[in-house]
């Protein structure tokens, strides 16, 4: 018998995530960002969930061949580029679109055959300060790109830093423009903050990524809220109940004590399962459907709830850890960081279920 915990991804809320994201960015090409695993889905299953994409955008070379061995025929844009020569021979084999950061990644692409003919996103820094060339380093890479018969199309591109914050891309518009001004090439600049709330920003191409999988991009509010529907749901279930006296302790380092008797409940998912150890007591989660909070300290394989507000839960009742009660943004909140990283953090050891067709 597998241990009660499992993931669950939604192929119709993927489906309809991209469909909104396409709203929002009124006709511009989209390119679905599917690095990381799929944020943690499953890169086949992001492929599936995002087929209706323009392209499909990742940072990992074994991902994009799988991408092509799959079936996926459509543009693939290789995020941080190529790390070595052969990266952009595997570009060439397998039409990947390379994004150029780096002088050393431009000699590489020199040393090509030239029947390669490799699509290139030119990368200018904005102020993050993480990838990218400066202004005249920017226009000069630009010259040599496009006087090399390895290289096709080539576009423009840059990452915001804060995209998510009131007016945190003006400075960085400002820079782009400047640099790409009289340069004649497509534009991509916009993540999923950017797609959502800056129609300034869209350029030619958008990138989302985090809002694809039901996850918000700013630092408040949930992604339900946007219209987002959620595509993992992490769900287990009680394997225990304590009846507990005033003054017990629960969990490692005893951090939570009752006040009162109460009921706890101990659910088999914990931070070996990719359950952030630093949800700290009042965490929500859900029991039978309905809403409660973690208490005590999360554990390698377990961590427990208050089943104050679900009295008939017992051994075997269902948990939500996160998904459609229980937004994955609000856990992450409570936990001090994002909702990318619980989804991408999805551990190995939980299997992972597909929900497709009319269903959601
Ligand atoms: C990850 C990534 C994105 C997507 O960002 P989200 O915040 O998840 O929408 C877009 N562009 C680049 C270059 C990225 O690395």
């Amino acid at each position: 018998m597998p241990r009660p915990i499992s993931a669950t991804v939604s192929i119709p809320a993927m489906r309809h995530n991209l469909a909104l994201a396409r709203a929002r960015a009124r006709g511009r090409f989209v390119w679905a960002v599917v690095k990381a695993n799929g944020y943690g889905h499953g890169l086949a299953n992001a492929a599936r969930g995002f087929a209706a994409a323009d392209g499909l955008a990742l940072v990992e070379f074994d991902g994009a061949s799988q991408l092509r061995r799959e079936g996926w025929a459509g543009p693939v844009l290789m995020l941080e580029g190529a790390f070595e020569q052969a990266d952009v021979e595997q570009a060439a084999r397998e039409r990947l679109s390379l994004v150029v950061h780096e002088e050393r990644q431009v000699d590489w692409l020199a040393t090509m055959p030239p029947h390669a003919q490799i699509d290139v996103f030119l990368k200018f820094n904005s102020g993050m300060n993480r990838l990218g060339f400066r202004h005249d380093a920017f226009r000069a890479a630009f010259a040599r790109i496009s006087g090399l018969p390895t290289v096709g199309r080539v576009a423009l591109m840059t990452h915001f830093a804060n995209a998510d914050l009131d007016g945190g891309t003006d400075d960085a518009m400002r820079r782009f423009e400047d640099a790409a001004a009289g340069l004649q090439a497509g534009w991509s600049l916009a993540n999923s903050a950017a797609t959502l709330q800056l129609p300034g920003t869209h350029g030619d191409a958008v990138r989302p990524g985090v809002m694809l999988y039901g996850a918000t991009p700013f630092g408040e509010g949930d992604a339900r809220s946007l219209g987002l529907r959620p595509t993992m749901r992490l769900e287990s279930r009680l394997i225990a109940v304590q009846q507990l006296e005033p003054g017990d302790a629960v969990g490692y380092g005893s951090t939570f004590r009752t006040g009162r008797p109460m009921r706890i409940g101990v659910v088999a998912c914990g931070y070996a399962d990719g359950y952030p150890r630093h949800a700290p007591s009042g965490t929500p989660i859900a029991v039978d459907g309905v809403r409660t909070v973690t208490v005590g300290r999360v554990a390698m394989d377990m961590l427990m709830v208050d089943l104050e507000p679900v009295p008939g839960a017992r051994p075997g009742s269902a948990v939500e850890l996160w998904g459609d009660i229980v937004p994955i943004d609000a856990v992450a909140r409570a936990s001090g960081t994002i909702g990318y990283e619980l989804m991408c953090a999805l551990a190995q050891r939980v299997p992972v279920h597909v929900e497709d067709g009319a269903a959601s």
